[in-house]
Order: structure tokens, then sequence, then C-alpha cells
């Protein structure tokens, strides 16, 4: 039984979950070592039209939780404990070509490189055709028509000449268009949104961000909104989760999560947000070195950047536990407020 699992419930959320991850480990095994774990212990929930930001720094295992969920994890890792369920079916118990027609029709992925993501070979229009006729079954005509339409939605400008466009002929902005145009294709009930705007500049990054904003409610369509930016959450998301070092942290609604944080490491990062450095350097404990430590293995992961470790955080690892109604966190020694 994973560890969330013992603490006092599991339900993050009140309302029906569309998608819902259950104690799930990652792991990665190595030549002579123990086995590097890339998720632990996972456990999270995603309500029908709900956006759920992911914040984390880089390589705090935000993109691996995507990748759990897409059951497309590198190889040699896996998942070796826990589950992902949605909309009732365990994705685990799926054979590769159920998972194949899941991935684009019911689960749709926008990554931060529209370059990479697109093919340099094909147009624009057969690169979304490709997902309408490998999900729906459509003619060239209805195809195309459909491909347009997409365009539009997106706000692609001049979407008729686009169609027949190269991805080295769009802009950025235009090409990670297109990838949302591709990801909304076949209507998905959840969208995961991996950094998708981190590679524009800021006035392009807005637009894109609305843009997906507006589609995804519009569509009643869930999110799962993975994010470096804890700022760009208190805009985008309904419930912001933190994570590092593979762990979930702390999970609560936006207006909880930025008014009253419990776990030491969002209120640091909030600091940081705020630019306010007093506040910062205090949850620092006026100690350079921490800034830059790393998770530590033994007892709570965030121990040797947290200003208020005590001996029970050496020792013993917490778990995830709902300290307030729909406010978890992952601490024994939660923020209280003043
Ligand atoms: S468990 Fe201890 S070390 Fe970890 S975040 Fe909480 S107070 Fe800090």
């Amino acid at each position: 039984m994973s560890e969330a699992a013992n603490s006092e419930t599991m339900d993050q959320t009140v309302a029906e979950p569309l998608l819902e991850c259950d104690g799930v480990y990652v792991t990665f095994p190595r030549y002579g070592a123990e086995e590097a774990v890339a998720l632990r212990d996972v456990s999270l929930t995603i309500s029908r039209g709900e956006v759920l930001g992911l914040v984390g720094e880089s390589g705090s295992g935000k993109t691996m939780l995507a990748r759990a969920i897409m059951r497309l994890i590198p190889q040699p890792g896996a998942i070796t404990s826990g589950s992902v369920t949605f909309e009732g079916t365990n994705l685990g118990e799926l054979d590769p070509e159920a998972l194949r027609r899941m991935r684009g029709r019911d689960i749709a992925m926008i990554i931060s490189n529209p370059r990479g993501e697109l093919d340099p070979l094909q147009t624009v229009g057969q690169q979304i055709g490709n997902v309408l006729r490998y999900h729906l079954d459509l003619n060239s005509k209805d195809v195309r028509e459909r491909a347009l339409d997409l365009l539009k939605q997106v706000s692609i400008p001049d979407p008729q000449r686009r169609l027949d466009a190269y991805p080295h002929e769009l802009s950025g902005g235009m090409a990670q268009r297109v990838v949302i145009a591709i990801a909304l294709a076949c209507s998905p009930r959840f969208i995961i949104s991996d950094d998708a705007t981190s590679g524009l500049d800021v006035t392009v990054q807005a637009q894109v961000l609305e843009l997906i904003r507006k589609l995804v409610s519009e569509r009643d369509t869930s999110m799962m909104f993975i994010t470096r930016d804890i700022g760009i959450t208190a805009h985008y998301c309904d419930r912001i989760a933190i994570i590092y070092a593979g762990e979930i942290m702390e999970v609560a609604d936006r207006g909880v999560f930025f008014d009253d944080p419990l776990h030491p490491y969002t209120v640091l990062l909030l600091a940081a947000f705020a630019q306010n450095e007093r506040l910062r350097r205090y949850w620092l404990g006026e100690d350079k070195v921490r800034e830059n430590s790393g998770p530590s293995a033994v007892g709570c992961a965030f121990q040797n950047r947290c200003v208020r470790v005590q001996q029970r955080c050496l020792a013993e690892h917490p778990v995830l536990t709902e300290h307030r109604p729909g406010h978890f966190v992952r601490c024994h020694f939660p923020v209280e407020r003043p």
C-alpha cells in the first residue's frame, strides 16, 4: 500500500475525478547501485473541467509524471508501483494498441518545443489530418475542413494559407498554436500542457496561455498545467500541486494555496515569486548553501533546504496528509499562520 494511502484520506477533491494517480512510483535501475526513484508515491486527482497546475523546478519530476500518465516512461524506467486511472479505467491494464488509441483521442499533450514536435517534411494540414484520420473516420474533404476549423479556433492568422505551410514557415508562436490545434483535434477530455509556452517571448506567451485557458474552459476539458512559474498558476489554474524531488509536497485550491501555504518549500517559492528577498532569505535560513542543496534520500526530501528542519525530519519520511479539508501537505511541521 502506498504511503499516501495510509494518510487520512486520498480524496483530494469533492467532484468526480476524471484522472486519478494513486501511489505512483517510477524507478530507473542503475548498474551496481540502488535504483533511482524519479517519482515517489504520487497521488493526485483531477476533476472534470478542472485545471490543475503542477509546479516544480527542473528535474523535480513534472515531465516524468506527464509521461507516467501517458504510459510513455523512457526505457529502462518503469512504473513499479501504484496506478493511473482515467474515467475508471486503469491505464496499466490497457494493451499497447488501446494506449495508442487513447493518446490523442482521450488524453493529449502540448509540449514546450513545437518545432521538435512538428514534422518538417509535412504541411500543417497533413499533420493535423494525420491525427484526425487515425482517430476519427473522416474522408479527405472533412479532414481538411476540420483542420481549417481547428486553425481558426487557435487564432492562426490566414488559416487557409497556413494549412499548406511547412513548419519552417511559421513563427514560434504560430508553431505552438499548430501543436495546440493537433492536441485539440479529437476533442480530448484531458490535456497535459508541459511547459508549453516556455520558449516563447513574453507577449506571445500570454496570448498562447489565454488561448489554452479559453479553449479548455469552452470545451469543459480537464488539464494538467505543468510549469516552473508559480505566478502563471495564479491566473490559469483552479488547484495547484507542488512537486519536489519526485514527490507531491502540497496540493490546494488556488485561493488557499496563495493565501495560506503550508509547506516550507511552497513559502520559499512564493517569496521568490513576490521578489521578497528578505522573506526568501528568512525561509532559506540566511544560508546560501541551502539554496542549492540537493534532496535527501532519507527522511524528508526537502530537509537540506528547510529552515524548519528538526530531528524528526531527518529520520521519518513525511506522508501526504490532508491538513485541512482539501488542503494536502507532506511535512511534519507545516507552516501555521501567525
Ligand atoms: S518535514 Fe521537516 S524538513 Fe521537511 S519540509 Fe517539513 S519541516 Fe521541513
